[in-house]
């Protein structure tokens, strides 16, 4: 039921209801007011009919006395002159206006005897007026009585017959009768012919012979309520009438109300699709005036907080530039007209951007990308500029051929060769450019985006800074793109798993602590070696989401270990580029505390390389996770070009000497005097050192043989999932000195 119907049938039935007791009020009270002047008439007029029933019997009376007075009336019968006597009566008789003098059941008369003397009683004179119907029609012509008189009898056992009536009078008697009711002296209500009456009786002077006769007098309510019948039609069509006005006024109301808020409602459903032009205005002052302001502003917000969504989904936050998927919008746009399928995609990248990174941050390098940005902007209006990765740009020239491209192309790089000027600084980012061609190197957006790149890839690897795709001198740039793009999924399903290696404590031949060794089984190409897809990541900028996967995985697993009573220590390489993040230190106090892991379960390798020449901020990550407790360790210690001299000051507590050294310590005499004055250098400075690469018996001895404190390598275990690797922590002794043991 809508809203604007309840509201008009509201209106109607409160209308209805309204009129309907006021109805039945003025009803009840005209009733009880008919009522009550029928009473008083009544009991005027039955007082009235006795006296005048008195008056003619007094006047009879008097008649018949003066009859029984009368010589020749009393002469005649004396003498028994019958004849005389009946002609003087009859002539009395007439006068007096008295009929004839018989008394008959069932009727009722008037009764005057007087005695006749002459001088002794000689006669009876009888005189009877005959109280019947047409005395009754006289008795209401000359009175002003109510519409009914009766005169009843009682008839025995509580019947009730009538004697006579006035005119137009109903049978009262018999209504009594029916009704069970008695002789009703007081003003009562009586049904009779189907309508209400008020009855009043009184008794009449009776002999005693006689049965009962009463006289009753009857009112009809009806009748008098008679003259408001047409009143009443006149207020009923007053009401039908005013129904119909008050449900045309109530549906125009109720218009009123409802047009508002259905058009509201309708505006609703238009933001809700999406449609947010403004509200058709809503003409209602008042609450609904209100609230459709208050709905058109708020739909004015909306409208302005999504544009701003998605100008943030579609804009790069830093340079305000597009982003990668509207630059790939746009160039898929551009593509599916029909008239025009062809274009060059420039990838604009700054070979210098990882170095700026590493020596003076990522504020500065963002300040750069903006400078960056707003040169490019100016080549706007030849094509679409867009921040398509962190360190690349992309434009795309539509319609433009390989010649104008190139042309483009060192346009821009004239552009941004001008050094990028900070306060005293000036930086040379080293511009270059990578160009794909729709039709020839793809007519995808995705296809074009990914040679592009790879074409930059090339530019920033050679001497010329702008390198158009050439898929034939450079065939596992896309595979290792894909490879690159896997990897971000591959992060993003969980789908990379780790592995522990155990490292053998030599002294007391148990296992005390692993190395986690990330794996990762790609669906089609089967397990990729994490060396090919961690110096991917490095490259790609992905190693910094690696990394914080790895710890987090390794760190829930030591605490695991730790709570089946395995306390040991786990090793997690991080990568140069990760010591770039000032964040790290927190990142990893929070999951230690967060899994309640101490930090001496960690140890943390790296490689030489990637702690050479100090940059400021890794030196300064380092020590903050020195500080945190959490043990440093080198790793493929020897290959580099580090020394002790330098390694000294830096917060490092173990060494390990790379698999190169350990390999052919059975038959290389100088393998085995290196290792034994790294070992012997190494614990004299104060560090723990393990050998990695450790496949055979004769190498363990000799490690054991010389103080090493660690070994690992496949001789005691390769690398093998956490339940595998557990079964191991708890085999007592291992023999590093016998053959065989440990297969
Ligand atoms: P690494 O840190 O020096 O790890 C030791 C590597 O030597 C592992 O190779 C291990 O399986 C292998 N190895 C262990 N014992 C022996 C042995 O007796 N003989 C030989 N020939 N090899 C042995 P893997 O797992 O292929 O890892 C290679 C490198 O990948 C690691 O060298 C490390 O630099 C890097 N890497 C592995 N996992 C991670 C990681 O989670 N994060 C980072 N940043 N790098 C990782
Ligand atoms: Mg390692
Ligand atoms: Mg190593």
């Amino acid at each position: 039921m809508s809203f604007r119907l309840r509201l008009s049938l509201l209106f109607v039935a409160t209308l209805v209801a309204v009129q309907i007791f006021t109805a039945l009020l003025i009803y009840g009270v005209a009733r009880r007011a008919f009522i009550a002047e029928g009473e008083r008439q009544l009991s005027a007029g039955a007082t009235a009919v006795v006296r005048q029933l008195d008056d003619i019997s007094t006047r009879v009376a008097d008649n018949v006395q003066v009859l029984a007075l009368d010589y020749a009336l009393r002469a005649a019968i004396a003498q028994h002159d019958q004849s005389t006597v009946l002609s003087a009566l009859r002539n009395h008789g007439r006068r007096i206006g008295a009929a004839a003098v018989v008394a008959m059941d069932g009727k009722a008369y008037w009764m005057i005897v007087v005695p006749v003397y002459a001088p002794e009683p000689i006669a009876l004179i009888a005189a009877g007026i005959p109280v019947d119907n047409s005395l009754l029609a006289r008795l209401q012509q000359l009175s002003v009585l109510p519409n009914t008189i009766e005169l009843i009898t009682d008839a025995g056992a509580g019947r009730w017959t009538d004697v006579a009536r006035g005119n137009e009078s109903v049978e009262l008697a018999s209504a009594l009768t029916a009704a069970g009711h008695s002789l009703p002296l007081q003003p009562t209500l009586v049904r009779a012919d189907g309508r209400e009456y008020v009855a009043l009786a009184k008794r009449l002077r009776e002999s005693q012979q006689s049965a009962p006769v009463a006289l009753v007098l009857g009112y009809s309510i009806d009748d008098a309520l008679q003259p408001y019948r047409s009143v009443a039609l006149a207020w009923a069509s007053l009401v039908a009438l005013g129904l119909a006005a008050g449900l045309i006024g109530a549906m125009l109301i109720a218009r009123s109300v409802a047009h508002p808020i259905e058009t509201l409602a309708a505006t609703v459903h238009r933001v809700e699709s999406g449609d947010y032009t403004a509200p058709s205005p809503v003409r209602a002052g008042g609450e609904i005036g209100q609230l459709a302001a208050a709905f058109t502003n708020m739909t004015h917000a909306i409208a302005e907080r999504e544009e701003h969504i998605r100008h943030q989904a579609l804009h790069d936050a830093v340079t305000g530039l597009p982003n990668r998927q509207a630059a790939e919008a746009a160039i898929r746009e551009a593509l599916t007209g029909v008239a025009n399928t062809s274009g060059a995609l420039l990838m604009v990248g700054l070979a210098r951007l990882p170095e700026i990174i590493q020596t003076m941050g990522h504020s500065i390098c963002d300040r750069v990308m903006q400078d960056a940005g707003a040169r490019l902007r100016q080549f706007a209006a030849r094509g679409f500029v867009a921040r398509a990765t962190d360190a690349q740009f992309s434009v795309w020239l539509d319609g433009t051929g390989k010649a104008d491209a190139i042309a483009m192309a060192f346009r821009i790089l004239d552009a941004l060769g001008v050094p990028y000027q900070e306060s005293d600084l000036s930086i040379d980012t080293a511009p270059a450019i990578g160009i794909a061609l729709c039709p020839q190197h793809g007519s995808e957006a995705s296809a074009l985006l990914r040679r592009a790149e790879v074409a930059l890839i090339a530019a920033l690897d050679s001497a010329d800074p702008v390198a158009v795709y050439d898929p034939t001198t450079d065939p596992h740039r896309p595979e290792r793109l894909t490879l690159m793009t896997d990897l971000r999924e591959a992060l993003d399903r969980n789908e990379l798993r780790l592995h522990y290696q155990p490292k053998l404590n030599l002294v007391d031949r148990r296992i005390d602590s692993v190395e986690a060794l990330v794996r990762w089984n790609h669906p089609q190409r089967g397990s990729v070696p994490p060396e090919t897809f961690i110096a991917l990541a490095e490259k790609t900028g992905n190693i910094r989401r690696l990394t914080r996967w790895v710890l987090a995985s390794s760190i829930a697993q030591a605490q695991e270990w730790a709570a089946r009573g395995h306390l040991l220590r786990v090793a997690v390489n991080l990568s140069a580029r990760d010591l770039d993040d000032a964040e790290l230190p927190r990142r990893i106090g929070d999951l230690l505390s967060l899994h309640g892991v101490s930090p001496r379960s960690i140890v943390l390798e790296l490689t030489e390389s990637a702690v050479m020449g100090e940059p400021e901020l890794a030196v300064q990550v380092l020590k903050r996770l020195a500080d945190l407790g959490i043990d440093l360790a080198i790793d493929d210690f020897g290959v580099g070009q580090s020394s002790f001299a330098y390694l000294r000051r830096l917060p490092v507590r173990e060494i390990k000497i790379d698999r190169l050294f350990t390999q052919r310590l059975g038959e290389d005499a100088g393998d085995r005097t290196l290792v034994r004055s790294i070992v012997e250098l190494g614990h004299r400075l104060g560090y723990r050192v393990t050998a990695e690469g450790v496949e055979t018996r004769a190498a363990i001895e000799y490690l054991r043989e010389i103080g090493c404190d660690h070994a690992q390598g496949f001789y005691v275990a390769r690398a093998l999932a956490a339940d595998a690797v557990e079964r191991l922590f708890t085999r007592s002794e291992w023999d590093v000195t016998h053959a065989g043991a440990n297969t």
